[in-house]
C-alpha cells in the first residue's frame, strides 16, 4: 500500500478505529476473568462486555496496543511506515513524523511492533536444508543501565547471533531471476537469535527452537555444532580450509542476510544494546521473510491485533537508541 492509499482509506481516527474494529470482531477473544468467549459490543462505552460475567474489554485490549495512550490513527501511521519502506526507520524519524513531543513513548510502541514480528515468524520452524552460522553483531555496553548513554559515549561490544537460512539449490523452473544471481543457491525464509555463548548445548538449543527436525543442516562443521546431527535429520558439515569457498558455495545466505542486517541496523539505529537486539533482528528477518508480498501492511495488522508483545512500557528504562 502507497501513501495515497494509505491517505484515502485511513484519513482519519474513525476510519482506522472502525477497520480495527472490524478485525477484532473476526477473531476469536477469551474473557480474561472467566475464559468466557461470547461478548456483546458496547457502542456507547467503545467495550466488548462477556456474556458469562459481564467483564469489559477495550478494543485494544490483548493487542499491541493494549495499555497504550497513542491513537488508532497513530498506531497506523507507525503500522504503515514499518511495514511499506524497503529500509527501517529509527525511532527519532517516527517521532518527527508523528509530530511528537516524547520519543520514549515512540520508541516503544516500535519496539512493541518488532516484537510481535518475532512472535508470528516464531510460529513457523524452518524446513529442508537450512544454513546455520554464528555472526558477530555490534552492540552498545550495557554497564550504564541507570544512566542513558550520551551519543556516541557509549563503547562497543560484539554481540553472538546465530543465522539461519532456509536455501536450496536453485533448478531450472526457478527461471531467470534467480539464475541471474551471482549466488548458486536461493534462499527461503530465514531467522537470527541472539546467543549467549558458542557452547555446543547453547547452539543446538537455539537451533532446535528455530529449524524443523526434519530438516538438514548446513553449518562450516565448527565444534559447536557437534550435536546437530543427533538433532536433525542431517548435518552437511565443511571443514575444508579454504574458508571462503564454504562461504560462497555453502553458507552463502546466512552471510548475505546477516551483511544486510549490521547494515540496515548501523545505518539507521544509534547504539543498539545487546538486550534490544533481538528485536532488530526479528524486524528484519520479519520484512525479508515477506520481501515478495505486497499486503504486508494487512499482515502486520492482523499479527499485531491478536499479540499481546512481551516487551512492557519502562522495559530497559536507560535505552538510547
Ligand atoms: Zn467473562
Amino acid at each position: 500500500m502507497d501513501l495515497i492509499e494509505f491517505t484515502k482509506k485511513f484519513p482519519d481516527e474513525e476510519s482506522c478505529k472502525t477497520h480495527f474494529k472490524a478485525l477484532r470482531d473476526a477473531q476469536a477473544k477469551k474473557c480474561p476473568h472467566c475464559q468466557g468467549t461470547a461478548f456483546y459490543w458496547k457502542n456507547d462505552k467503545e467495550v466488548y462486555e462477556c456474556k458469562e460475567c459481564h467483564y469489559r474489554m477495550s478494543l485494544k485490549k490483548g493487542t499491541v496496543m493494549e495499555h497504550s495512550k497513542f491513537t488508532f490513527r497513530e498506531w497506523y501511521i507507525v503500522f504503515h511506515l514499518m511495514s511499506s519502506t524497503k529500509q527501517a526507520i529509527s525511532a527519532s524519524e517516527m517521532q518527527r513524523q508523528l509530530g511528537k513531543k516524547y520519543y520514549r513513548g515512540v520508541w516503544e510502541m516500535m519496539q512493541k511492533i518488532r516484537d510481535v514480528m518475532g512472535q508470528r515468524d516464531g510460529k513457523y520452524k524452518l524446513k529442508e536444508m537450512v544454513e546455520v552460522d554464528e555472526m558477530m553483531f555490534s552492540t552498545d555496553t550495557e554497564k550504564e543501565d541507570d544512566e542513558p548513554n550520551k551519543r556516541g559515549m557509549g563503547s562497543q561490544s560484539q554481540t553472538k547471533v546465530l543465522v539461519m537460512a532456509e536455501s536450496s539449490e536453485i533448478s531450472p523452473e526457478d527461471g531467470d531471476k534467480v539464475r541471474r544471481h551471482t549466488i548458486n543457491k536461493k534462499v527461503g525464509h530465514i531467522r537470527m537469535k541472539v546467543i549467549k555463548d558458542m557452547r555446543a548445548a547453547t547452539i543446538t538449543e537455539a537451533a532446535t527452537a528455530v529449524i524443523d527436525s526434519g530438516s538438514g543442516v548446513v553449518t562450516d562443521g565448527c565444534r559447536s555444532h557437534t550435536q546437530f546431527k543427533d538433532v536433525f535429520a542431517g548435518h552437511e558439515a565443511y571443514v575444508e580450509h579454504d574458508k571462503r569457498e564454504v562461504v560462497t558455495k555453502k553458507l552463502p545466505w546466512v552471510h548475505v542476510v546477516a551483511g544486510r542486517c549490521k547494515k540496515s541496523i548501523e545505518g539507521v539505529h544509534d547504539e543498539v544494546k545487546r538486550k534490544f537486539l533481538q528485536f532488530y533482528l526479528d524486524e528484519f528477518c520479519y520484512k525479508f521473510n515477506r520481501r515478495y508480498f505486497n499486503d504486508m501492511f494487512d499482515r502486520l495488522l492482523l499479527a499485531a491485533s491478536s499479540c499481546v508483545p512481551v516487551f512492557r512500557h519502562g522495559y530497559g528504562k536507560s535505552a538510547s537508541v
